[in-house]
């Protein structure tokens, strides 16, 4: 008989020991991911009004660049504050599906292994 996992097994690190939180950098990807509803939105204004020259142009582009930038945005924000490596870009460059799990398993930065707590902000 099989069991649900709990969140133990599925998350098998502390959010806040992960190096985003303990540098108070999650909000970064919140923000990302409220940019990407509201491109969704804005793209999804731009269908209904398919007849509506020039409003769905604007609506598709202004939909396009809010994508854009939440993907640009976390991508070059979330970093090191001891020595700039961009976390997200090398979480998303990974050999692994699970990015997010990967980041969240950071206790210290990658590549200078600096520990948050020790790190000017
Ligand atoms: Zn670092």
């Amino acid at each position: 008989m099989l069991r649900p996992l709990n969140l133990s097994v599925r998350w098998p690190m502390d959010k806040g020991e992960s190096i985003l939180y303990r540098t108070h950098q999650s909000w970064k990807l919140t923000i990302a991911a409220g940019g990407i509803l509201i491109s969704a939105a804005l793209m999804y204004v731009a269908v209904l009004r398919i007849n509506d020259f020039p409003t769905k142009e604007y609506l598709g582009v202004a939909g396009g660049l809010v994508s854009l930038l939440s993907f640009v945005f976390p991508l070059a924000a979330i970093r090191c504050p001891k020595c700039g490596s961009h976390w997200l870009w090398l979480a998303a460059t990974q050999r692994q599906l699970t990015w997010y799990r990967w980041l969240l398993s950071q206790s210290a930065c990658p590549k200078c292994r600096t520990s948050p707590s020790t790190a000017a902000t």
